[in-house]
């Protein structure tokens, strides 16, 4: 007999294999299995580091020492890590014409690794860095940031990292982009994700009041399982996607 996350992923791949339109919603869980704890539960990185450093305020009044945690966690740390089974499966099922958008609240770049093209970042990336005062833009490359706080050549402002920091605003962008693919996905597909960081998490809500079916893949129960998940299926993303891509692309 077969088990259930087996029937499950059986379930979903049967939705995605005829759906028109599926999106894709990833949080920092798809990016455990390359080596990137989450904020969050055992082992999260604010289990070690505090979290301060990533407010606005505290920022601007402690430069240093946020950069400090900022570059061992966000750069140092974030670039050694390599695209795992789950996001190869999502860039596989985009090649195929399968997937059309991932909305991701990571800042790891691991999509655009693995060569997914449509990827909104709902909170931003950490890829470039713009100057505090004057806006100017700059590739975050490691030589920037060997003195801290890494300042604006031009006007000796701060520099801060592109991805949003406590209280910030969603990068207007990818909200729009975001809230479009709520209204016509007809499959979007939770990976990773706990559903307790605002406004990220309305999106799969919008998504599934205007009619998407919602397949999850966490290896833990969510905020989202009991509310709004029509397949739940337990595991872990990169065993599961590559399961889940194989069998609706046909390829097992
Ligand atoms: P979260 O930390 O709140 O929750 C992570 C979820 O992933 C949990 O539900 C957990 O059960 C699940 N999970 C753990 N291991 C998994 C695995 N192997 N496969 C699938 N799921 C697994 O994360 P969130 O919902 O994304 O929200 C937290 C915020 O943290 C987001 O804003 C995100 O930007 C940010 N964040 C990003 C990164 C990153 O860029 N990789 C890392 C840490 C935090």
């Amino acid at each position: 007999m077969l088990d259930l996350t087996q029937r499950n992923i059986e379930k979903a791949a049967k939705l995605m294999h005829s759906a028109k339109h599926i999106t894709a919603f990833t949080g920092a869980g798809i990016s455990a299995e390359s080596g990137i704890p989450p904020y969050r539960g055992e082992g999260g990185l604010w289990t070690k580091e505090d979290p301060q450093v990533l407010e606005l305020n505290y920022f601007r009044n402690h430069p240093d020492e946020s950069w400090r945690v900022i570059r061992k966690v966000f750069f140092d740390y974030f670039a050694k890590a390599k695209p795992n089974a789950a996001h190869i499966a999502l860039t596989r099922l985009e090649q195929a014409g399968k997937l059309k958008a991932i909305i991701t609240q990571n800042i790891d770049n691991l999509h655009q690794e693995a060569g997914s093209h449509t990827v909104y970042e709902f909170h931003g990336n950490a890829q470039k860095l713009s100057c505090m005062k004057c806006g100017k833009q700059y590739d975050a490359a490691p030589k920037l940031m060997e003195k801290l706080p890494p300042m604006c050549r031009d006007c000796r402002g701060i520099l801060k990292p592109n991805f949003i920091f406590f209280g910030e605003m969603i990068p207007q962008d990818a909200y729009m982009h975001a809230s479009k693919e709520a209204e016509i996905a007809d499959v979007f597909i939770l990976i990773g994700t706990s559903g307790i960081v605002v406004p990220a998490a309305l999106i799969p809500q919008q998504a599934k009041q205007n009619g998407a079916k919602i397949i999850e893949i966490n290896p833990e129960r969510s905020s989202y399982t009991d509310r709004i998940s029509d397949i739940f299926i337990k595991g872990k993303a990169g065993e599961i996607m590559k399961k889940l891509a194989d069998l609706t692309l046909g390829t097992t």
